[in-house]
């Protein structure tokens, strides 16, 4: 089976309120986006990885991460576009011209934390559906707000669940969401919301909330908490 991984990492991260963006702020020494590289390049279900980086940090991402990391399955690095679907869908059109792909997985650069178990339990759910995504049930209670700050509307806790990358696609079914969400100009904040334009069911795998996107300099706080972690626990001899 040949997997093509999007990696989109060209955000500009205004909300994190720093010269440097996101992808490029370090746990531990590494680049996020080089902890996020390293997960995929070691799954061997993955067979390449395309990163998206801003069309001015191009060169700054091959020297800073993809080089000195020794990535051997990035293979290709593709400018960006304005939103993330269209960072997506410059990958897409590069990989499209080869066209012999059966999955198409799609992953934050900047969510440092998944697990191994995790991509492959999403994976296998979209070669089981044609289409599967990560996610959370939702802790808190969802509201819907209305711009002068009011509560509108409550939303059933039981049936939200916040949506994560990995998402996972046949290739045909996502390259077929993206040519249809731009000949209607649509714009989805992730890709599960254009193939659910087309009328087609995209399976939930639970995730976990560890698997967070690390957008403000709040979420750096945790994400330190959890690379420590993570690093003990590494270090950590086995229980006898
Ligand atoms: O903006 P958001 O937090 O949804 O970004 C999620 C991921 O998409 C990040 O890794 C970011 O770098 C990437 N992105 C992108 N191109 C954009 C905007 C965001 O590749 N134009």
């Amino acid at each position: 089976m040949r997997v093509a991984a999007i990696i989109p990492a060209a955000g500009i991260g205004r909300r994190m309120r720093q010269n440097l963006p996101k992808q490029y702020l370090t746990l531990g020494g590494r680049p996020l986006l080089a902890i996020t590289l390293s997960i995929f390049e070691q799954l061997p279900e993955i067979t390449e990885i395309t990163v998206v980086a801003q069309p001015a940090a191009l060169q700054y991402c091959q020297q800073q991460v993809i080089a000195p990391f020794g990535f051997k399955k990035v293979l290709r690095l593709v400018p960006g576009g304005k939103e993330r679907q269209d960072s997506v869908y410059n990958a897409l059109k590069v990989l499209q011209r080869q066209n012999d792909w059966d999955l198409y997985l799609v992953h934050d650069g900047v969510r440092p934390f998944v697990t191994p178990g995790e991509v492959r339990r999403v994976l296998q759910a979209a070669v089981q559906h044609g289409a599967a995504i990560l996610a959370c049930p939702a802790q808190d209670t969802v509201k819907r707000v209305t711009k002068a700050g009011v509560i509108q509307q409550t939303l059933n806790r039981r049936e939200i669940w916040l949506a994560q990358t990995p998402q996972v696609f046949q290739a045909a079914i996502l390259w077929r969401a993206f040519v249809e969400a731009y000949g209607r100009d649509f714009y989805g904040t992730d890709e599960a919301s254009l193939v659910e334009a087309l009328g087609l069911p995209v399976y939930v795998e639970p995730g976990s909330p560890l698997n967070m996107k690390i957008t403000t300099p709040e979420d750096l706080i945790l994400a330190a908490a959890i690379h420590e972690a993570r690093e003990r626990s590494q270090q950590c001899p086995p229980a006898a």
